[in-house]
């Protein structure tokens, strides 16, 4: 059987802490499918979903192993869908730990059969925030170091 693991996120944009978290979890799973979700309360992107999920499969093109998909739904749901048993999540700091540690419960709640696996971050990766990013780019700074492929 094999090991599939679901990495969502808003990925708004998908960074370098985010690939980091991706290629450390394929020693772990045989396959990640990397869930892009509209949330209710991102639904105002910043970069739009298609563009994004473009840009993740160029990082990606090389990696059989790892998929990108869109997903308007519950996660837990998702999972079963796509036959995943465990959420891939990254920890970088105690504000990540407070909020991933009530979603996992609830997911659980919701599916008990899922289980969330988390990575602590690549200390060189740990100050890397999407929404960091956002504003940088907002006012035209370069963020190109940021992200594993080409804006
Ligand atoms: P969400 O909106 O669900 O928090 P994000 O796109 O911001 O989605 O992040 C998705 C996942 O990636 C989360 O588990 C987050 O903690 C993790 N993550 C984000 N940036 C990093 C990083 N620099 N290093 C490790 N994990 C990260």
């Amino acid at each position: 059987m094999k090991r599939v693991a679901i990495f969502p996120g808003s990925f708004d944009p998908f960074t370098k802490g985010h690939e980091d978290i991706v290629l450390r979890g394929l020693k772990i799973f045989d396959e990640i499918v990397i869930g892009m979700g509209y949330n209710s309360q991102k639904a105002n992107r910043y970069f739009e979903i298609e563009y994004m999920e473009e840009k993740i499969n160029d990082t990606f093109r090389d990696v059989p192993e790892v998929s990108v998909m869109v997903y308007n739904e519950l996660t837990a749901s998702l999972a079963s869908k796509i036959g995943a048993s465990a959420i891939l999540r990254g920890l970088r700091n105690t504000t990540d730990f407070e909020y991933e540690n009530s979603i996992s419960q609830v997911n659980r709640d919701l599916n008990e059969k899922l289980e969330t696996i988390f990575l602590i971050t690549s200390p060189e990766l740990a100050a890397v925030n999407s929404s960091i990013i956002r504003e940088v780019h907002r006012y035209g700074g370069d963020v190109q170091k940021y992200l594993p492929y080409t804006l």
